[in-house]
């Protein structure tokens, strides 16, 4: 399991839609250059209203493996690899 940094990643925080986000260990799915790619066991926000948001350190992150996955022709990475 990934170290998580409570600096980097406070337990929740409000959502645009009033509703709070909250720290999930999950799958994110995204697209990049037109391939869609998944991140799996990714530190995601999710609010009850199904809003997803992703911190700053993990948004740089997750540039970087699918960057990486896509040189390897891979759609799946495990963000924790
Ligand atoms: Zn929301």
């Amino acid at each position: 399991m990934i170290k998580i940094n409570k600096l980097d990643y406070p337990d929740y925080y409000p959502c645009s839609c009033g509703m709070k986000l909250e720290l999930k260990i999950n799958d994110y799915t995204t697209y990049y250059k037109g391939k869609r790619m998944k991140i799996l066991d990714a530190p995601v926000y999710e609010c009850p209203s199904g809003h997803i948001q992703t911190a700053r350190v993990t948004k740089v992150r997750i540039k970087k493996l699918l960057k990486e996955a896509h040189k390897m022709n891979e759609s799946e990475i495990n963000y924790q690899s």
